[in-house]
């Protein structure tokens, strides 16, 4: 039964809101957003447009962006946050798309992590240390998406409180862009918790799972081809009827 809410204006329908953008989900490329769930690829294709505009932004005010390939510090950072979402758009994506050798090196950095967890600052456990790669790029989480900073950061600069990064993305005013990212994530997290309608704006904080309080057994668990099957749930049944052909 739909709930009832005092400000209407604020809300909107789940199913509604996936029925008006579901043929921009469609539409996504791809070889670019290889995701199982077409309305994540959107996410972060809209995470994308707002970062490359971000940069634009930066650069026309002579501060541009210091990030580029290669840098990983902020894979450092405290807490890297993902949505329930992503994270089984990156199980998926482990079980599926990624290649052998990644999934070798990514079973010893947990099992070195296993040992070495309370001393240093951890990485992301997805982060090919001596590569300074993410393993998991083409659907990295927005948060790592939306991350840019005007000066290159070092993990030493985290030790020290002093880290300063992703000060830009707000000024692009995402606020007024016509399909915002976070009221889509904020939709597909919706649909998952059964809810019938939803109200756009900022996620809660139990909505967010911080990837570095994992332990290794959890991780392992994502390269196993069984371990996805346990978490199919609305988000994905979603995602295949947003893939069938049947659909016009
Ligand atoms: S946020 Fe900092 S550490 Fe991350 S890519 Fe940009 S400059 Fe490098
Ligand atoms: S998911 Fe990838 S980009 Fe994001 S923190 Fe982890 S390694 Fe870095």
């Amino acid at each position: 039964m739909m709930k009832h809410h005092s400000d209407e204006t604020q809300r909107l329908e789940v199913k509604q809101y996936f029925e008006a953008i579901k043929k921009y989900a469609q539409s996504i490329p791809e070889k670019r957003y290889p995701h199982q769930n077409r309305y994540i690829a959107l996410l972060h294709l809209l995470s994308d447009s707002v970062s490359s505009l971000t940069r634009k932004r930066m650069e026309d005010e002579s501060e541009p962006a210091a990030c580029e390939q290669g840098c990983d510090a902020c894979c450092y950072f405290a807490v890297i946050t993902v949505s329930r979402s992503e994270l089984d758009e990156i199980r998926h994506y482990l079980n599926v798309k990624q290649d052998e050798e990644v999934g070798v090196i990514l079973k010893r950095q947990w099992s070195d992590w296993e040992t070495e967890k309370s001393s240093a600052i951890q990485p992301c456990p997805f982060l090919l240390q001596e590569q300074g790669r993410c393993s998991v790029y083409p659907v990295r989480p927005m948060a790592c998406r939306l991350l840019l900073s005007s000066r290159k950061c070092s993990r030493e600069d985290e030790s020290s409180g002093e880290f300063q990064s992703c000060q830009k993305f707000t000024r692009l005013g995402w606020q007024e862009m016509p399909l915002r990212p976070d009221t889509l994530l904020k939709a597909l997290e919706s649909q998952r918790s059964g809810w019938l309608d939803f109200e756009p704006g900022k996620l809660l904080d139990e909505e967010k799972i911080d990837l570095k309080a994992f332990t290794p057994e959890e991780l392992w668990t994502m390269l196993n081809p069984s371990a996805s099957t346990k978490t199919q749930d609305d988000s994905m049944a979603l995602s295949k009827k947003v893939n069938s052909p049947t659909i016009p």
